[in-house]
Protein backbone atom coordinates (compact mmCIF):
# COMPACT_ATOMS: atom_id res chain seq x y z
CA UNK A 1 0.00 0.00 0.00
CA UNK A 2 1.19 3.52 -0.34
CA UNK A 3 1.29 6.12 2.03
CA UNK A 4 -1.90 7.14 3.34
CA UNK A 5 -3.73 10.08 2.35
CA UNK A 6 -4.38 11.29 5.81
CA UNK A 7 -0.59 11.48 5.92
CA UNK A 8 1.46 12.10 2.43
CA UNK A 9 -1.38 12.95 0.19
CA UNK A 10 0.63 13.94 -2.89
CA UNK A 11 -0.02 16.69 -4.97
CA UNK A 12 -3.27 15.82 -6.54
CA UNK A 13 -5.82 13.41 -6.71
CA UNK A 14 -5.29 10.11 -7.48
CA UNK A 15 -7.42 6.46 -8.02
CA UNK A 16 -7.95 4.33 -5.38
CA UNK A 17 -7.96 6.88 -2.75
CA UNK A 18 -9.99 8.17 -0.50
CA UNK A 19 -10.86 12.25 -1.17
CA UNK A 20 -13.52 14.56 0.85
CA UNK A 21 -15.83 16.43 -1.38
CA UNK A 22 -17.03 19.61 0.02
CA UNK A 23 -20.68 20.43 -1.20
CA UNK A 24 -21.12 23.43 1.08
CA UNK A 25 -19.18 24.87 3.97
CA UNK A 26 -20.57 21.99 6.36
CA UNK A 27 -21.18 19.48 4.68
CA UNK A 28 -18.55 16.41 3.59
CA UNK A 29 -18.56 13.66 1.69
CA UNK A 30 -15.92 10.64 1.40
CA UNK A 31 -15.55 9.38 -1.68
CA UNK A 32 -12.87 6.75 -3.32
CA UNK A 33 -11.53 7.74 -6.32
CA UNK A 34 -12.19 4.93 -8.78
CA UNK A 35 -10.36 5.19 -12.32
CA UNK A 36 -12.84 5.15 -15.42
CA UNK A 37 -12.19 1.64 -17.12
CA UNK A 38 -13.03 3.28 -20.45
CA UNK A 39 -16.11 4.73 -21.92
CA UNK A 40 -18.72 2.24 -23.74
CA UNK A 41 -19.99 3.72 -27.22
CA UNK A 42 -18.21 6.84 -26.33
CA UNK A 43 -21.19 7.28 -23.56
CA UNK A 44 -20.35 5.75 -20.37
CA UNK A 45 -18.86 8.02 -17.67
CA UNK A 46 -17.87 5.22 -15.04
CA UNK A 47 -18.10 5.90 -11.60
CA UNK A 48 -19.90 9.34 -11.17
CA UNK A 49 -20.89 11.37 -8.11
CA UNK A 50 -24.31 12.42 -7.45
CA UNK A 51 -25.23 15.37 -5.78
CA UNK A 52 -28.41 17.81 -5.38
CA UNK A 53 -25.79 20.49 -6.91
CA UNK A 54 -24.86 18.20 -9.76
CA UNK A 55 -23.35 15.27 -11.74
CA UNK A 56 -19.36 14.67 -11.06
CA UNK A 57 -18.12 11.70 -13.30
CA UNK A 58 -15.22 10.06 -10.97
CA UNK A 59 -13.13 10.86 -14.05
CA UNK A 60 -13.45 14.93 -13.50
CA UNK A 61 -12.15 14.46 -9.86
CA UNK A 62 -9.33 12.98 -10.47
CA UNK A 63 -5.46 13.98 -11.17
CA UNK A 64 -6.22 17.36 -10.14
CA UNK A 65 -4.83 19.40 -7.17
CA UNK A 66 -6.90 19.06 -3.85
CA UNK A 67 -8.47 22.04 -3.32
CA UNK A 68 -9.71 22.26 -6.31
CA UNK A 69 -13.14 23.63 -7.47
CA UNK A 70 -15.06 21.27 -9.78
CA UNK A 71 -17.98 22.43 -11.28
CA UNK A 72 -21.02 19.92 -12.15
CA UNK A 73 -20.68 18.10 -15.66
CA UNK A 74 -23.68 18.75 -18.13
CA UNK A 75 -26.17 15.20 -17.99
CA UNK A 76 -27.63 14.22 -21.15
CA UNK A 77 -26.96 10.99 -23.56
CA UNK A 78 -25.03 11.89 -26.39
CA UNK A 79 -22.13 13.70 -27.98
CA UNK A 80 -20.62 15.23 -24.92
CA UNK A 81 -18.32 12.29 -24.04
CA UNK A 82 -15.50 13.83 -25.18
CA UNK A 83 -15.80 17.07 -24.04
CA UNK A 84 -16.75 15.58 -20.88
CA UNK A 85 -13.06 14.95 -18.89
CA UNK A 86 -12.10 17.29 -16.20
CA UNK A 87 -14.92 19.12 -16.35
CA UNK A 88 -14.38 21.39 -19.80
CA UNK A 89 -18.11 21.32 -20.35
CA UNK A 90 -19.88 23.77 -18.08
CA UNK A 91 -22.64 25.73 -18.00
CA UNK A 92 -23.22 28.59 -20.68
CA UNK A 93 -26.15 30.19 -18.89
CA UNK A 94 -26.16 28.93 -15.50
CA UNK A 95 -22.74 30.46 -13.83
CA UNK A 96 -21.74 28.01 -10.93
CA UNK A 97 -22.64 29.49 -7.33
CA UNK A 98 -19.80 30.68 -5.39
CA UNK A 99 -20.23 28.64 -2.34
CA UNK A 100 -19.76 32.21 -0.02
CA UNK A 101 -22.87 33.62 -2.33
CA UNK A 102 -25.20 30.76 -1.02
CA UNK A 103 -26.12 31.19 2.34
CA UNK A 104 -27.18 27.74 2.93
CA UNK A 105 -25.55 26.02 0.25
CA UNK A 106 -25.65 26.26 -3.63
CA UNK A 107 -28.31 26.24 -5.68
CA UNK A 108 -29.70 22.76 -5.83
CA UNK A 109 -29.36 21.31 -9.53
CA UNK A 110 -32.36 20.82 -11.44
CA UNK A 111 -33.13 17.08 -12.13
CA UNK A 112 -31.23 15.04 -14.72
CA UNK A 113 -32.87 14.90 -17.94
CA UNK A 114 -31.85 14.96 -21.69
CA UNK A 115 -29.79 17.50 -21.62
CA UNK A 116 -29.15 20.05 -18.42
CA UNK A 117 -26.84 22.63 -18.04
CA UNK A 118 -24.20 22.08 -15.30
CA UNK A 119 -25.48 24.08 -12.11
CA UNK A 120 -23.13 23.86 -8.89
CA UNK A 121 -19.64 22.99 -8.21
CA UNK A 122 -17.65 20.96 -5.48
CA UNK A 123 -14.39 21.72 -3.79
CA UNK A 124 -12.36 17.86 -3.38
CA UNK A 125 -10.16 18.33 -0.48
CA UNK A 126 -7.66 15.84 0.85
CA UNK A 127 -8.60 13.57 4.40
CA UNK A 128 -7.72 15.80 7.03
CA UNK A 129 -8.50 13.77 10.70
CA UNK A 130 -10.96 16.89 11.18
CA UNK A 131 -12.49 16.28 7.90
CA UNK A 132 -13.18 12.24 8.63
CA UNK A 133 -14.79 13.50 11.82
CA UNK A 134 -17.72 15.68 10.04
CA UNK A 135 -18.45 13.04 7.95
CA UNK A 136 -17.05 9.43 8.33
CA UNK A 137 -19.90 6.66 8.80
CA UNK A 138 -21.38 6.53 13.07
CA UNK A 139 -20.90 3.60 14.77
CA UNK A 140 -21.00 4.84 18.17
CA UNK A 141 -20.69 8.30 19.49
CA UNK A 142 -17.41 9.41 18.47
CA UNK A 143 -14.95 12.30 19.98
CA UNK A 144 -15.28 16.00 18.07
CA UNK A 145 -12.13 18.22 17.12
CA UNK A 146 -12.62 20.60 19.96
CA UNK A 147 -11.96 17.60 22.06
CA UNK A 148 -9.17 15.67 20.42
CA UNK A 149 -7.30 18.22 19.42
CA UNK A 150 -7.25 19.88 23.23
CA UNK A 151 -6.65 16.04 24.51
CA UNK A 152 -4.06 15.05 22.03
CA UNK A 153 -1.50 18.02 23.19
CA UNK A 154 -2.60 17.12 26.78
CA UNK A 155 -1.35 13.42 26.86
CA UNK A 156 1.75 14.70 24.91
CA UNK A 157 1.08 12.95 21.52
CA UNK A 158 3.39 13.75 19.02
CA UNK A 159 5.90 12.09 16.16
CA UNK A 160 7.36 9.07 17.54
CA UNK A 161 4.83 8.74 20.42
CA UNK A 162 3.27 5.38 21.25
CA UNK A 163 -0.17 5.87 22.17
CA UNK A 164 -2.57 3.40 23.67
CA UNK A 165 -6.46 4.41 22.87
CA UNK A 166 -9.68 1.75 24.03
CA UNK A 167 -11.96 1.79 22.28
CA UNK A 168 -11.64 2.51 19.18
CA UNK A 169 -15.54 2.79 17.55
CA UNK A 170 -15.83 4.70 14.96
CA UNK A 171 -12.18 5.49 14.94
CA UNK A 172 -12.60 9.50 15.06
CA UNK A 173 -9.83 9.56 17.65
CA UNK A 174 -8.18 7.29 15.79
CA UNK A 175 -7.37 9.22 12.65
CA UNK A 176 -6.79 12.19 15.05
CA UNK A 177 -3.88 10.32 17.07
CA UNK A 178 -2.29 8.41 14.03
CA UNK A 179 -1.65 11.91 12.19
CA UNK A 180 -0.04 13.32 15.74
CA UNK A 181 2.10 10.27 16.39
CA UNK A 182 3.50 10.23 12.37
CA UNK A 183 7.17 10.47 12.32
CA UNK A 184 7.52 9.35 8.79
CA UNK A 185 7.90 5.84 7.42
CA UNK A 186 10.97 3.71 8.32
CA UNK A 187 14.49 5.10 5.80
CA UNK A 188 16.83 4.18 8.08
CA UNK A 189 17.17 1.30 11.06
CA UNK A 190 16.84 1.45 14.15
CA UNK A 191 13.85 4.01 13.23
CA UNK A 192 11.03 3.49 15.34
CA UNK A 193 7.47 4.50 14.19
CA UNK A 194 5.20 5.99 16.12
CA UNK A 195 1.75 3.88 16.88
CA UNK A 196 -1.41 3.79 18.16
CA UNK A 197 -2.33 0.55 19.70
CA UNK A 198 -6.11 0.64 19.16
CA UNK A 199 -8.33 -1.59 21.30
CA UNK A 200 -11.98 -2.71 20.48
CA UNK A 201 -13.94 -5.66 22.04
CA UNK A 202 -17.36 -5.65 19.25
CA UNK A 203 -16.46 -7.98 16.86
CA UNK A 204 -18.25 -5.77 13.81
CA UNK A 205 -16.78 -2.56 15.02
CA UNK A 206 -13.46 -4.12 14.98
CA UNK A 207 -13.56 -5.82 11.89
CA UNK A 208 -15.37 -2.11 10.44
CA UNK A 209 -12.06 -0.35 11.75
CA UNK A 210 -9.68 -2.92 10.15
CA UNK A 211 -11.15 -2.28 6.72
CA UNK A 212 -11.15 1.60 7.91
CA UNK A 213 -7.27 1.12 8.50
CA UNK A 214 -6.77 -0.83 5.78
CA UNK A 215 -8.40 1.85 3.10
CA UNK A 216 -6.48 4.57 4.50
CA UNK A 217 -3.29 2.90 4.17
CA UNK A 218 -2.66 3.08 8.05
CA UNK A 219 -1.88 -0.13 8.64
CA UNK A 220 1.70 0.48 9.72
CA UNK A 221 0.85 3.52 12.25
CA UNK A 222 -2.60 1.88 13.74
CA UNK A 223 -2.60 -1.58 15.22
CA UNK A 224 -6.17 -2.96 16.04
CA UNK A 225 -6.67 -5.78 18.62
CA UNK A 226 -9.67 -7.43 19.21
CA UNK A 227 -10.21 -7.48 23.06
CA UNK A 228 -12.39 -6.77 26.08
CA UNK A 229 -8.97 -4.44 27.87
CA UNK A 230 -10.82 -4.42 31.71
CA UNK A 231 -10.70 -8.38 31.55
CA UNK A 232 -7.40 -8.86 29.82
CA UNK A 233 -5.66 -5.47 29.74
CA UNK A 234 -3.17 -3.75 26.53
CA UNK A 235 -0.27 -6.01 25.47
CA UNK A 236 0.15 -6.76 21.92
CA UNK A 237 0.96 -10.16 20.82
CA UNK A 238 2.33 -10.63 24.28
CA UNK A 239 4.70 -7.94 23.99
CA UNK A 240 4.68 -4.46 25.81
CA UNK A 241 3.51 -1.55 23.24
CA UNK A 242 6.02 0.80 25.38
CA UNK A 243 3.63 3.52 25.00
CA UNK A 244 3.77 6.34 27.06
CA UNK A 245 0.23 8.50 25.92
CA UNK A 246 -2.92 6.81 27.18
CA UNK A 247 -6.87 7.58 26.04
CA UNK A 248 -9.52 5.85 27.24
CA UNK A 249 -13.26 6.36 25.92
CA UNK A 250 -14.57 3.50 27.61
CA UNK A 251 -18.29 2.89 29.51
CA UNK A 252 -16.01 2.32 32.48
CA UNK A 253 -12.05 2.92 32.36
CA UNK A 254 -11.63 2.69 36.45
CA UNK A 255 -11.75 -1.29 35.44
CA UNK A 256 -9.28 -1.14 33.04
CA UNK A 257 -6.86 0.90 34.66
CA UNK A 258 -5.00 -1.90 36.95
CA UNK A 259 -2.90 -2.67 33.95
CA UNK A 260 -1.75 0.52 33.10
CA UNK A 261 0.37 0.39 35.75
CA UNK A 262 4.02 -0.12 36.58
CA UNK A 263 3.58 -3.27 38.75
CA UNK A 264 1.09 -6.27 38.57
CA UNK A 265 -1.91 -4.85 39.91
CA UNK A 266 -5.33 -5.76 40.80
CA UNK A 267 -8.32 -4.38 40.25
CA UNK A 268 -9.26 -1.72 43.39
CA UNK A 269 -5.21 -1.50 43.44
CA UNK A 270 -3.83 -4.22 45.55
CA UNK A 271 -0.64 -5.64 43.92
CA UNK A 272 -0.99 -8.62 42.99
CA UNK A 273 1.56 -11.32 43.09
CA UNK A 274 0.23 -14.04 41.63
CA UNK A 275 2.46 -14.76 38.94
CA UNK A 276 5.90 -13.14 38.35
CA UNK A 277 6.26 -12.85 34.30
CA UNK A 278 4.07 -9.70 34.27
CA UNK A 279 4.86 -6.67 31.57
CA UNK A 280 3.63 -3.39 31.41
CA UNK A 281 2.13 -1.91 28.83
CA UNK A 282 3.45 1.50 29.18
CA UNK A 283 7.24 2.82 28.97
CA UNK A 284 9.54 2.06 31.84
CA UNK A 285 11.96 4.91 31.25
CA UNK A 286 9.26 7.76 30.74
CA UNK A 287 6.19 9.20 32.42
CA UNK A 288 2.56 8.03 30.76
CA UNK A 289 0.14 10.62 30.28
CA UNK A 290 -3.52 9.56 30.45
CA UNK A 291 -6.97 11.09 29.00
CA UNK A 292 -10.11 9.18 30.18
CA UNK A 293 -13.64 10.83 28.52
CA UNK A 294 -16.95 9.82 30.11
CA UNK A 295 -19.90 11.79 30.35
CA UNK A 296 -20.89 11.41 33.91
CA UNK A 297 -19.98 12.81 36.65
CA UNK A 298 -20.37 9.78 38.45
CA UNK A 299 -17.66 8.08 36.01
CA UNK A 300 -15.62 10.93 36.94
CA UNK A 301 -15.57 9.77 40.48
CA UNK A 302 -14.80 6.49 40.30
CA UNK A 303 -11.99 6.73 37.65
CA UNK A 304 -10.18 9.74 40.01
CA UNK A 305 -10.25 7.03 43.07
CA UNK A 306 -8.69 4.27 40.98
CA UNK A 307 -6.22 6.90 39.76
CA UNK A 308 -4.94 7.81 42.99
CA UNK A 309 -5.26 4.18 44.48
CA UNK A 310 -2.50 3.18 41.74
CA UNK A 311 -0.41 6.11 42.20
CA UNK A 312 -1.58 8.41 39.25
CA UNK A 313 -0.51 11.88 40.00
CA UNK A 314 -1.73 15.47 38.64
CA UNK A 315 -5.04 14.30 38.29
CA UNK A 316 -7.60 17.12 37.01
CA UNK A 317 -10.52 17.04 35.23
CA UNK A 318 -11.60 19.67 32.22
CA UNK A 319 -14.89 20.24 29.82
CA UNK A 320 -14.44 21.19 26.94
CA UNK A 321 -16.68 24.01 25.70
CA UNK A 322 -16.61 25.22 22.41
CA UNK A 323 -17.81 28.09 20.45
CA UNK A 324 -17.33 29.41 16.87
CA UNK A 325 -17.12 32.86 16.10
CA UNK A 326 -17.44 34.79 13.11
CA UNK A 327 -15.55 37.76 13.17
CA UNK A 328 -16.28 40.37 10.62
CA UNK A 329 -16.02 44.50 9.77
CA UNK A 330 -19.54 46.31 10.34
CA UNK A 331 -19.49 49.99 8.94
CA UNK A 332 -22.50 50.68 10.45
CA UNK A 333 -22.22 54.05 12.22
CA UNK A 334 -18.50 53.81 12.63
CA UNK A 335 -16.90 57.58 11.62
CA UNK A 336 -20.32 59.33 12.88
CA UNK A 337 -17.91 61.52 16.05
CA UNK A 338 -20.92 60.91 18.46
CA UNK A 339 -23.32 58.55 18.15
CA UNK A 340 -25.89 60.50 19.74
CA UNK A 341 -26.78 63.83 18.52
CA UNK A 342 -25.05 64.12 15.89
CA UNK A 343 -25.39 67.11 12.81
CA UNK A 344 -23.52 66.30 9.97
CA UNK A 345 -22.07 69.25 8.18
CA UNK A 346 -21.87 69.41 4.37
CA UNK A 347 -18.27 68.13 5.31
CA UNK A 348 -19.37 65.48 6.84
CA UNK A 349 -21.90 64.41 4.13
CA UNK A 350 -18.93 64.65 1.43
CA UNK A 351 -17.62 62.46 3.40
CA UNK A 352 -19.89 60.17 3.36
CA UNK A 353 -20.52 60.18 -0.03
CA UNK A 354 -16.88 59.67 -1.06
CA UNK A 355 -16.99 56.65 1.29
CA UNK A 356 -19.89 54.77 -0.37
CA UNK A 357 -18.39 55.73 -3.82
CA UNK A 358 -15.07 54.19 -3.03
CA UNK A 359 -17.44 51.10 -1.67
CA UNK A 360 -19.10 50.68 -4.70
CA UNK A 361 -15.65 50.75 -7.02
CA UNK A 362 -14.76 47.87 -4.81
CA UNK A 363 -17.98 45.83 -5.11
CA UNK A 364 -17.90 46.43 -8.96
CA UNK A 365 -14.50 45.54 -9.33
CA UNK A 366 -14.89 42.45 -7.28
CA UNK A 367 -17.73 40.94 -9.19
CA UNK A 368 -15.69 41.99 -12.11
CA UNK A 369 -13.53 39.26 -10.97
CA UNK A 370 -16.10 36.82 -10.29
CA UNK A 371 -16.99 36.80 -14.19
CA UNK A 372 -16.51 33.47 -16.04
CA UNK A 373 -13.03 33.60 -17.49
CA UNK A 374 -13.54 33.04 -21.54
CA UNK A 375 -12.44 29.64 -23.07
CA UNK A 376 -9.77 28.97 -21.32
CA UNK A 377 -11.71 28.43 -18.02
CA UNK A 378 -11.18 25.21 -16.46
CA UNK A 379 -12.85 23.50 -13.46
CA UNK A 380 -9.79 24.30 -11.40
CA UNK A 381 -10.67 27.67 -10.41
CA UNK A 382 -7.97 28.84 -8.22
CA UNK A 383 -7.82 33.02 -8.49
CA UNK A 384 -4.38 34.13 -8.99
CA UNK A 385 -2.98 36.54 -5.95
CA UNK A 386 -1.63 39.16 -8.88
CA UNK A 387 -5.64 39.75 -9.64
CA UNK A 388 -6.91 40.42 -6.23
CA UNK A 389 -6.60 44.25 -5.18
CA UNK A 390 -6.95 43.28 -1.41
CA UNK A 391 -3.96 40.74 -1.45
CA UNK A 392 -1.17 42.40 -3.53
CA UNK A 393 -1.94 46.34 -2.51
CA UNK A 394 -2.84 46.62 -5.88
CA UNK A 395 -6.14 48.80 -4.42
CA UNK A 396 -3.27 51.23 -3.00
CA UNK A 397 -5.13 54.04 -3.34
CA UNK A 398 -8.06 53.18 -1.54
CA UNK A 399 -6.46 52.54 1.63
CA UNK A 400 -3.96 55.88 1.33
CA UNK A 401 -7.71 57.62 1.30
CA UNK A 402 -9.26 55.59 3.96
CA UNK A 403 -7.37 53.99 7.21
CA UNK A 404 -8.11 50.51 8.16
CA UNK A 405 -9.95 50.96 10.99
CA UNK A 406 -12.98 53.69 9.04
CA UNK A 407 -13.35 50.45 7.28
CA UNK A 408 -15.77 49.33 9.62
CA UNK A 409 -15.91 48.45 13.77
CA UNK A 410 -14.99 45.25 14.34
CA UNK A 411 -17.91 42.56 15.34
CA UNK A 412 -18.31 38.99 16.25
CA UNK A 413 -21.32 36.66 16.60
CA UNK A 414 -20.94 33.11 17.72
CA UNK A 415 -21.97 30.81 15.05
CA UNK A 416 -24.46 27.48 15.48
CA UNK A 417 -21.61 25.20 17.98
CA UNK A 418 -19.87 22.58 15.73
CA UNK A 419 -20.93 18.98 17.15
CA UNK A 420 -19.23 18.40 20.29
CA UNK A 421 -20.25 15.37 22.77
CA UNK A 422 -19.66 16.96 25.59
CA UNK A 423 -17.40 14.34 28.48
CA UNK A 424 -15.68 15.47 31.02
CA UNK A 425 -11.79 15.07 30.43
CA UNK A 426 -10.09 13.24 33.30
CA UNK A 427 -6.22 14.08 33.12
CA UNK A 428 -3.17 12.24 34.67
CA UNK A 429 0.45 11.57 34.93
CA UNK A 430 2.33 7.98 36.13
CA UNK A 431 5.37 8.99 36.79
CA UNK A 432 8.25 6.87 34.95
CA UNK A 433 9.63 3.64 36.87
CA UNK A 434 12.30 4.38 39.51
CA UNK A 435 14.67 1.00 39.97
CA UNK A 436 17.95 1.00 40.11
CA UNK A 437 18.94 1.41 36.26
CA UNK A 438 16.74 4.44 37.31
CA UNK A 439 19.01 5.35 40.49
CA UNK A 440 22.33 5.28 38.23
CA UNK A 441 21.19 7.04 35.71
CA UNK A 442 20.12 9.72 38.19
CA UNK A 443 23.16 9.60 39.83
CA UNK A 444 25.39 9.75 36.64
CA UNK A 445 23.45 13.00 35.59
CA UNK A 446 23.50 14.18 38.53
CA UNK A 447 26.07 13.16 41.26
CA UNK A 448 25.81 13.97 44.75
N1 LIG B 1 -13.34 7.22 20.66
C1 LIG B 1 -14.16 6.60 19.65
C2 LIG B 1 -14.26 7.54 18.45
O1 LIG B 1 -13.77 8.70 18.54
O2 LIG B 1 -14.81 7.16 17.41
C3 LIG B 1 -15.52 6.24 20.15
C4 LIG B 1 -15.47 5.21 21.25
S1 LIG B 1 -17.07 4.58 21.68
C5 LIG B 1 -17.82 5.85 22.56
C6 LIG B 1 -16.66 3.40 22.93
C7 LIG B 1 -16.18 2.09 22.35
O3 LIG B 1 -15.60 1.33 23.41
C8 LIG B 1 -17.31 1.24 21.78
O4 LIG B 1 -17.02 0.97 20.42
C9 LIG B 1 -17.28 -0.02 22.61
O5 LIG B 1 -17.54 -1.18 21.85
C10 LIG B 1 -15.86 -0.03 23.15
N2 LIG B 1 -15.68 -0.77 24.40
C11 LIG B 1 -16.50 -0.77 25.47
N3 LIG B 1 -15.99 -1.56 26.44
C12 LIG B 1 -14.84 -2.08 25.97
C13 LIG B 1 -13.86 -2.97 26.49
N4 LIG B 1 -14.00 -3.52 27.71
N5 LIG B 1 -12.77 -3.28 25.75
C14 LIG B 1 -12.63 -2.72 24.52
N6 LIG B 1 -13.52 -1.88 23.96
C15 LIG B 1 -14.62 -1.57 24.67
Amino acid sequence: AGPSPFLEPGPKTSPNTLAIVSLSRDNFQPITLEQSTGAVDGYAEGATLNTRFGSFPHSTLLDIPWGSQVRASVVDTGSRGRKRRRGEVESEDTPAQSHDEAPDEQAPAAPAKAVTAASGFVYILRPTPELWTSCLPHRTQVVYTPDYSYILQRIRARPGSRLIEAGAGSGSFTHASARAVYNGYPRAAGHKMGKVFSFEFHEPRFQKMQEEIKHHSLEGIVDITHRDVYKDGFLVAGKSPEATSVFLDLPAPWEALHHLSRRKMQNGGEEDDSSASWESPLDPRRSAYLCTFSPCIEQVTRTVTELRTLGWTDIDMVEISHKRLNVTRERVGVNLPSEKGFNPTPADVDEAMAKLKSDLKRTNDFHKLQQPQPESTMDVDEPALDDVPEANGGDADREDEEPVFMQGRIVHRTEADLKSHTSYLVFAVLPHAWDEEAEEAALARWPC
